[in-house]
């Protein structure tokens, strides 16, 4: 079965700072070394995320107000869940402002972008889900769990500083700034995993239930579209599993990972 994207990042005007600015004299390198803030963060040395209680609502196939309902909840969670874990990092912690929409409109000052079905704005803090019909007929997937845990991973990015060291990254091709935005991107779904399988006994799901997130995952890559920023299928699912295994952030630093780990495609 073939899904849609799920989750896209939106940073926005990376690429206008990464063009108008002179290249810095050290190159990046990959994978990335001397960006402490990327390869280095307390957050890979702090444990795992607490084990807690989560339980799924039920949710009706079609329903944005029920799907609304199974969010909310989970957002909580993940707010005490990863407030803790900064707590651990000794980092400062706030949380995001959540907004749903029901159609494509305009986020952070861009147009939405095609086939995203939820954005970060790193500017204001902001998640936006697009509760539309293609996520709340699959609302009773793990889908939805793993849409809000990915984009707060990418809200994790932003106050851990994971962020600012992205955007000063040098980048001076769309080949590089892709494989950066890879790297960001499958950080991002490794900590819904890490957050997912903090919670995992406390959902009423099986294994069966995991590995049909992991397929889906696996045929929701770059494979599917021209886009190369958010990895090959077989990749997405690998570092959602790795989060997941680990049921913490240890196992996400995808800076310093080989090439092939976040490759988008053969040609890379
Ligand atoms: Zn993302």
């Amino acid at each position: 079965m073939i899904i849609r994207k799920l989750s896209i990042a939106l940073v926005a005007g990376i690429f206008m700072a990464g063009t108008a600015q002179a290249a810095p004299a050290s190159a990046a390198g990959y994978p990335i070394r001397n960006t402490a803030a990327l390869t280095r963060s307390p957050l890979y040395v702090s444990g795992r995320l607490p084990v807690s209680d989560c339980p799924e609502r039920p949710v009706t196939p079609g329903s944005a107000a029920s799907a609304k309902r199974y969010v909310m909840p989970i957002f909580t969670c993940l707010n005490e869940s990863w407030a803790a874990q900064l707590k651990k990092a000794r980092i400062p912690f706030s949380k995001p402002r959540l907004q749903f929409i029901s159609k494509p409109q305009r986020v952070c000052g861009q147009k939405w972008p095609s086939h995203a079905q939820g954005i970060y704005c790193p500017s204001d803090r902001r998640i936006v889900v697009l509760l539309d019909k293609h996520l709340t007929q699959q609302a009773e997937e793990l889908f939805l769990l793993d849409l809000i845990a990915h984009e707060y991973g990418h809200h994790v990015q932003n106050i851990t500083g994971i962020e600012r060291g992205f955007n000063r990254l040098p980048r001076r091709s769309k080949t590089e700034s892709n494989e950066q935005l890879r790297r960001l991107e499958l950080q991002a779904e490794c900590f819904a995993g890490a957050f997912i399988g903090s919670v995992w006994d406390s959902l009423d799901r099986t294994a069966d239930d995991w590995d049909f997130l992991l397929e889906a995952t696996r045929e929701s890559g770059d494979e599917n579209s021209k886009v190369r920023d958010h990895g090959k299928g077989r990749n997405i699912a690998n570092w959602l599993n790795r989060g997941f295994k680990a049921a913490g952030p240890s196992g996400c630093n995808t800076w310093i990972a080989g090439s092939t780990m976040v490759a988008s495609s053969p040609q890379g």
